[in-house]
């Protein structure tokens, strides 16, 4: 902790307060640096009692048109522009929460593992550990690792190639997943070519994986709660601390630019139920004014959805 707030202490500190919240951004840790280099830790607020500071695997491609779904090209090229085959910059945003008996980790990245293949498709961008390090962050030091989901851009770090075993990267961490996730893993549907047994399977064999079953609490002011659409089990990770609450709400609204209830990602296996989910969140979020955590966004990490104009959805970069 020390070292933190040592390293917290060089950085040039903009402080603002918004409805409870008291956010640091550090002008010195920019999420987007370019390519190559870790990235550091782009951002860190207080809620309530607990830290959160936002972590980043690095940025990757997806192509332009599965990002955006049934959106067409000249409505979302106005927010983002696409390389010359057609991708889009993504990010791979992980969220430690520090509530001072614990230290959670939610998502893992891509992680450092990618077959070439999806590493040519996609980036293998591996910062994590880099930018946990920056932080002052040892893998030792966490000691509950959350997964959204189980695709492979969601769990990369869960696991690690060591001495030719795959063992967990973070020892000491309790994992939690939803057992019908899990589940889905294993069935050969749509999206099969998404999940990599290595970042999960040897997990649950050594039972260091909880495989739940709903929403629960995990620890006390952290709770996961499923939201179907993107896949059927994915849960968010809902964050309460001193009255305030925090969500990361993963693939369900997974930047800024996909608050709208219809701009939803063609990888989503319902997107219906997405749609439906999007509702039952924002029916919360919004009145009760929830810092959204965005899990793709390539430079927002996280920020407060409200209400403008002519019902339009924005986010307040808190
Ligand atoms: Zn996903």
């Amino acid at each position: 902790m020390g070292g933190r707030a040592k390293y917290r202490a060089r950085c040039d500190t903009m402080i603002a307060r918004l409805a409870g919240f008291k956010i640091a951004w550090h002008s010195c840790c920019a999420l987007i640096a370019g390519e190559g280099g870790p990235r550091h830790t782009l951002a860190h607020l207080t809620l309530g009692k607990f830290e959160l500071i936002a972590v980043s695997d690095g940025i990757y491609h997806l192509d332009g048109g599965a990002f955006f779904g049934v959106v067409p090209k000249v409505l979302w090229e106005r927010k983002v522009k696409a390389d010359e085959h057609n991708r889009v910059p993504a990010g791979l945003n992980s969220v430690i929460v520090n509530t001072g008996d614990h230290t959670v980790l939610i998502e893992t990245g891509i992680g450092n593992k990618l077959p070439e293949r999806m590493a040519n498709i996609y980036g293998m961008p591996a910062q994590l550990l880099d930018n946990l390090a920056a932080a002052k962050i040892a893998p030792e030091d966490i000691d509950i690792v959350i997964n959204s989901h189980l695709h492979f851009d969601h769990c990369g770090w869960n696991t690690i190639r060591r001495g030719g075993k795959i063992v967990a990267t973070f020892p000491k961490a309790r994992y939690y997943v939803q057992q019908g996730e899990w589940r889905h893993a294993h069935s050969q549907e749509r999206d099969a070519i998404s999940y990599l047994s290595e970042n999960y399977d040897p997990l649950v064999e050594s039972g260091q994986m909880t495989l739940l079953r709903g929403d629960q609490e995990i620890v006390p002011g952290i709770s996961v709660e499923v939201f179907s659409g993107h896949t059927r089990d994915m849960q968010a990770i809902i964050v309460r601390s001193g009255g305030h609450t925090a969500c990361y709400i993963s693939d369900l609204i997974p930047s800024s630019l996909h608050l709208d209830l219809n701009w939803v990602m063609a990888f989503d296996l319902y997107p219906l139920e997405t749609i439906e989910s999007r509702k039952r969140y924002y029916a919360r979020a919004l009145p009760e004014k929830w810092l959204t955590m965005f899990t793709h966004d390539p430079s927002l990490p996280w920020g407060h959805v409200e209400r403008a104009e002519m019902g339009k959805l924005e986010v307040k970069a808190s």
